[in-house]
């Protein structure tokens, strides 16, 4: 590189020698090492100088799976933004998804394939991806040849698309039944609540655009709720009040409950309201937020839907049967458990009424020991607000458009128990961990840190060090998605079929493999039928083959296939999605004349209108509920550990799988205004009776361990409950210096016990000063008045307090 200080450039700028900069940097460049010069004589493909090219793929920030465009300049990421096309997000991009670039140039990348060393705890050396394959190869030849492929597990995350179909087959062909993707965030509750309801495998659409007035218990749809930006945008459709009358009254035929509900002729902007017990960033932007007791939603849904019944909102001819069911779920008994006055509960079962209104259930309402009692509940309440199949209300999906095997199949905690109770027993020779850091993940008394040490062969597929692959004999280092073929049919969906792909947008930095071509090219080196059940020669090819079987199922009378094809392959790589449209009714943005259609919105409609959608009253005993199981169960005594742990998802870090970024490490949480460090939250009432302070470190015990973090005082938050957020970039992995502050320590071992699930939210926990105290890096100032009481909450005769006097 040419060099050159501050005096010398004066001086050739004051004798005009810049002028003939050619001239001078020739002269520059004589002075100093020619190998210093980098030559470029044969340039990739892509590579124009001065040119930006823009791709369409996906981000890989959630399993969300936006649309994005690249910017590539000169074989170099500049910028992502949210591509338009794409139905899911439409254009918008969060802030997950503009750090993308870092993820790729993340300095701390693994670089090449590395063996753990195993006289030492945190020494890896570099090995060949021959070896590695070797190694992997002999030791599943072998389990095969003795009959034992079920010895063999994967655990993936929030696998979607083809890739799916691929694992599948690659367990299959090794006979292992032993693929689960796991995550603590993987909605379960709700997949099961859809199923016993509606029979369905695919979570519904939620019209939240059109909704007049939407309940959430518990669901942060602006920030880490399922599909963060294609409800953020609804979100602001609804705002913006373009609700469609037209539409409104055109499918009112199509009304499936027998309802009086009066549809609304007019509808200028949705009203929200939120329920939960620790103000979140939708809370903070609804109109109302109730602060209700962890775990009582389930009863509060069910006293609403009572409350819809006496009212007549429902005139249904199994009415009668309905309040017999429905008669343990009393207003006085909702508001006693949730600590809300009747007349509230009154008021609000009024309003979802005669909105109607859309309930959702998310966040910590689905993750307490009665998760999926409160997912039925409040799709319970939906059917008594006359709010299934209708425009702002809960429209089914249309099936998956890669077909069922590339639709997720998330496994619940108690198969995560499963693999450690195996792993214990001796029954697992070799575990894939594909992408995933369970870990990081799952409760530290789960035991299965000590389940992974019994296992013989541990192989991590990532991009970079978690806290799982430091405890692989293995780690093979993936590209990172931007640097990777991929595809997703999105899930939740979009009301329609749509499939998007993800493809390379620059050539790879390091020596790193995409996770689909080193499934591929271990099934090469087993070779007899497990090659031939994965004849593929790239994951790219595989995926390319995928696609083009879809477009000959739907084009059977294409007269040149190949051809065809590839002019549908090339545009799909263009645009970046494939669907029916590209955009739901009632957005104002439409899809340009690039989107490729080959279905017609009224297939759209038929899809979601195809049943007829009713509940019978039967549903509660064949769910289980029942006046007990509604109720929460916590562990720990509430003598000896008074608060309720409420854990949530991080607005910046959602699941934590892009934590290590720097531009997300500096962004502010967008509520507690806090930087860089994890932090418990306690209501400033409950840190004066406990005589603790802000910033004072506090250690936060359960029945199961213990945490010390410093103390933020958050008004918005119930006082018999203790907040922390999920996803941090918790110390504890690489600097060991420092404590652990990945809150799993303190959650127990329980779950929901209809589904198996996690129950995250089922944790007492006691805290205790230790006197020291931190500086919290926030970037609000002093959030409050000093004193001086400029600001007066004004009189109130119920629960329903208006956001803008929370956030003060
Ligand atoms: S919502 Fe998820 S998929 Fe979409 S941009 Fe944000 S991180 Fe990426």
């Amino acid at each position: 590189m040419v060099r050159i200080n501050r005096r010398e450039f004066l001086q050739l700028a004051g004798t005009g020698a810049l002028g003939v900069g050619t001239g001078f940097l020739l002269g520059e460049a004589i002075k100093h090492p020619m190998e210093l010069l980098v030559p470029y004589p044969v340039p990739p493909e892509e590579y124009s100088p001065g040119v930006d090219t823009w791709y369409s793929t996906l981000c890989a920030g959630c399993d969300a799976r936006c649309g994005i465009r690249v910017r590539v300049r000169e074989g170099r990421v500049k910028k992502i933004e949210g591509n338009p096309l794409h139905p899911v997000n439409q254009g918008g991009l969060c802030a997950r998804g503009q750090s993308g670039v870092q993820e790729l140039y993340h300095p701390e990348r693994i670089s090449q394939p590395l063996a753990h060393n195993l006289d030492s705890n945190s020494n890896y050396s570099p090995i060949s991806w021959e070896n590695a394959f070797n190694q992997i190869t002999q030791q599943l030849k072998s389990l095969v040849e003795k009959q034992q492929g079920d010895r063999v597990w994967m655990m993936t995350t929030g696998t979607q698309g083809h890739l799916y179909g691929l694992q599948k087959r690659f367990m299959d062909t090794l006979r292992s039944p032993h693929l689960m993707q796991y995550t603590h965030d993987n909605h379960t509750n709700l997949y099961a609540a859809n199923r016993h309801c509606f029979n369905t495998e695919q979570l519904p659409y939620y019209d939240i655009a059109h909704s007049p007035l939407l309940l959430s218990f518990g669901a942060d749809y602006l920030s880490t709720w399922l599909s963060p930006m294609q409800y953020t945008r609804a979100f602001g459709v609804m705002r913006q009040g373009a609700f469609s009358v037209t539409e409104q009254e055109a499918l009112s035929a199509t009304e499936i409950n027998a309802h009086s509900v009066a549809t609304p002729k007019t509808h200028s902007r949705g009203k929200t309201i939120q329920i939960e017990p620790r103000l979140s960033l939708s809370g903070a932007n609804a109109d109302h937020w109730l602060a209700t007791s962890p775990g009582s939603e389930a009863v509060l849904a069910l006293a609403l839907c009572g409350e819809l019944l006496r009212k007549g909102f429902y005139t249904g001819d199994n009415r009668k049967s309905w309040e017999q069911q429905l008669q343990p779920y009393s207003l006085q008994r909702a508001s006693r458990d949730s600590g809300l006055d009747v007349a509230t509960l009154k008021q609000l079962a009024e309003d979802f009424g005669s909105g109607p209104g859309l309930a959702i259930a998310g966040g910590g309402a689905l993750q307490g020991s009665n998760g999926f009692v409160t997912a039925v509940a409040i799709n319970l309440l939906n059917f008594f607000g006359g709010n299934l199949n209708r425009p702002g209300g809960i429209l089914q999906n249309p099936s998956p458009v890669f077909g069922a095997e590339a639709a997720p199949k998330q496994a619940n905690y108690k198969q995560l128990q499963s693999l450690i109770k195996s792993a214990d027993r001796g029954e697992i020779e070799l575990l894939i961990l594909y992408d995933t850091d369970p870990l990081q993940n799952s409760p530290t008394a789960s035991g299965l840190e000590s389940a992974l040490a019994k296992i013989p062969t541990v192989v991590s597929l990532s991009t970079h060090m978690n806290r799982s692959s430091i405890k692989a004999n293995l780690i093979l280092p993936l590209h990172s998605y931007l640097e990777d073929w991929d595809d997703s049919a999105p899930e939740p969906g979009v009301g329609f079929r749509t499939g998007a792909l993800a493809q390379p947008v620059i050539q790879p930095l390091y020596d790193t493999r995409s996770g689909g071509d080193i499934l591929l090219t271990l099934a090469k080196g087993l070779g007899g039928n497990i090659r031939q059940a994965l004849p593929w020669d790239s994951y790219e090819i595989y995926l390319k083959n995928q696609w083009r079987e879809l477009y000959r199922q739907r084009n059977p009378d294409s007269l040149s296939l190949d051809e065809d094809f590839q002019q549908f392959w090339q545009s799909v790589l263009q645009v970046g999605v494939w669907g029916e449209k590209a955009i739901p009714d009632g957005v104002k943005q439409r899809p340009d004349s690039e989107t490729i259609s080959t279905e017609t919105a009224s297939t759209r409609q038929a899809e979601l209108i195809h049943r007829n959608l009713t509940l019978s009253p039967s549903l509660l005993d064949s769910a289980g509920i029942s006046s007990q199981t509604v109720e929460p169960q916590f562990n720990g005594s509430e003598a000896s550990y008074p608060f309720v742990l409420y854990p949530y998802l991080s607005p910046v870090f959602g699941d934590g799988r892009w934590s290590h970024l720097p531009w997300l490490q500096e962004l502010p949480d967008p509520l507690t205004k806090v930087v860089y460090d994890a932090w418990v939250e306690l209501n400033p009432d409950t840190a004066r009776q406990l005589s603790l302070q802000e910033g004072e470190l506090v250690e936060i015990s359960s029945a199961v361990g213990k945490l010390t973090l410093p103390l933020l005082l958050y008004p918005a938050l119930r006082p018999d409950t203790v907040a922390i957020p999920l996803g941090l970039p918790y110390k504890g992995l690489t600097d060991t210096g420092h404590p652990d502050t990945n809150p799993f320590a303190l959650i127990t071992d329980s779950v929901d016990q209809h589904t198996g699930e996690l129950a995250l939210a089922a944790t007492r926990v006691q805290l205790r000063g230790t006197g020291r105290r931190v500086s919290l890096v926030r970037t609000d100032g002093h959030p409050h008045t000093l004193g001086r009481q400029i600001l007066q909450p004004p009189e109130r005769n119920n629960n329903l307090i208006p956001t803008h006097e929370v956030r003060k």
